[in-house]
């Protein structure tokens, strides 16, 4: 069987996302598109062979030709594209983050678990990195222990002025909320946001920030985003726990001893870093729309994720630990 996509949002990774769909993956490909730059959409069709480019995304969504959606647009387009999606009953992979706000993920989770089953998948790929899923195995394996503490750092090495701590928190270290959670199986409880120093060459608002999150177990998470590191894009994630400590490998095909020093590569950018991943993820998603019904991060850790955000963002203003109030998780978002 394969699986009809339309994607919404040719930008940057729709485009990738397109790649994967219809060169990468098996089951899979691409019959419709839309983008609210309709010459960019049209483009991104030039190279498939019969996809249909659709004025707006609802169109693309109603088209009965379209059984599944991949939502790549901006940010804050997708609570209203994934509402369509469910409305229509047609599984959905969203891209991270699921909506911008708690309210806006929870008419999300409150549309789906309506509906009765799961359709949505959100884009949280570093579930499906070989890195993380090696140290989720050696974390739930319980050799270091009971976790204590995690460190993580998510640095980019350059970005516009449009990078504020609102986007940092909404759309950068959602990765880091959903990667906490999910590794330690625990949900984040508060946040404190502390911002440093500022980076003179930051060509936006404050940064770095450094975030603490406790977790309802009782464990402490650092999260530190940077936008301005320069010397690459690195992500970063120790676990300590009672009995020892586990931490993300180095990321390098390569390591280079000579005239007195060891070097290695970092990656340039998101794509180079987790483009397996990417690779892993979507091909999860197309199998579990054949299968008929979405296994991948759910829309309840994409709510989860935006709560996380939208404490991070009361913190920051108030300089005060702000709790993290989720709800009780619906009997669909429990794994048996
Ligand atoms: P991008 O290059 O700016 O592409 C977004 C595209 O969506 C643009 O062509 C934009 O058109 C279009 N668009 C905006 N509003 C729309 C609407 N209402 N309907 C249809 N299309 C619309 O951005 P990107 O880097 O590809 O990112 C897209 C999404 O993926 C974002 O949510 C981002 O956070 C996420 N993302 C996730 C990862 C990850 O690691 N999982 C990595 C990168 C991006 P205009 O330019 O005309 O506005």
């Amino acid at each position: 069987m394969t699986v009809r996509v339309g994607v919404i949002g040719v930008g940057m990774i729709g485009r990738d996302h397109i790649r994967r769909l219809t060169g990468v993956l098996a089951g899979s490909t691409v019959v419709a598109v839309s983008d609210l730059d309709e010459g960019r959409a049209r483009e991104a069709a030039l190279g498939l062979a019969s996809a249909h480019v659709h004025p707006t995304g609802q169109d693309l969504i109603d088209d009965d030709g379209v059984e599944a959606v991949v939502v790549a647009s901006s940010g804050d387009t997708h609570e209203g594209y994934v509402l369509a999606c469910i409305a229509a009953g047609k599984p959905v992979f969203c891209e991270k983050p699921l909506a911008m706000t708690a309210d806006a993920g929870r008419r999300i989770v409150d549309a789906e678990v309506a509906f009765g089953r799961r359709l949505v998948q959100v884009g949280f790929m570093r579930r499906y990195d070989d890195g993380f899923r090696a140290l989720k195995d050696v974390v739930a394996g319980g050799s270091i222990g009971a976790p204590l503490l995690m460190h993580c750092a998510h640095r980019n090495p350059t970005m516009g002025p449009g990078y504020t701590p609102a986007v940092a928190l909404a759309e950068s270290t959602v990765h880091e909320f959903d990667a906490v959670r999910w590794l330690l199986d625990d949900e984040i409880a508060a946040v404190t946001v502390f911002a440093p120093r500022r980076n003179a060459r930051s060509l936006g608002e404050q940064d770095p920030l450094l975030l603490v999150a406790e977790t309802a177990s009782g464990a402490f998470v650092d999260i530190e985003a940077a936008a301005n590191a320069r010397y690459g894009y690195d992500i970063r994630c120790e676990v300590v726990g009672e009995d020892g400590t586990a931490e993300l490998g180095a990321v390098s095909p390569v390591v280079v001893r000579s005239d007195g020093a060891v070097r290695g590569r970092v990656p340039d950018n998101w794509w180079e870093r987790f483009e397996r991943a990417y690779d892993v993820e979507l091909q999860d998603w197309v199998d579990s729309v054949t299968a008929g019904e979405a296994t991948g991060p759910s829309a309840w850790d994409g709510y989860a994720a935006a709560a996380i955000g939208d404490a991070g963002i009361e913190a920051l203003r108030t300089a005060q630990g702000t709790p993290v109030v989720l709800g009780e998780r619906p009997e669909l978002y429990i794994k048996v």
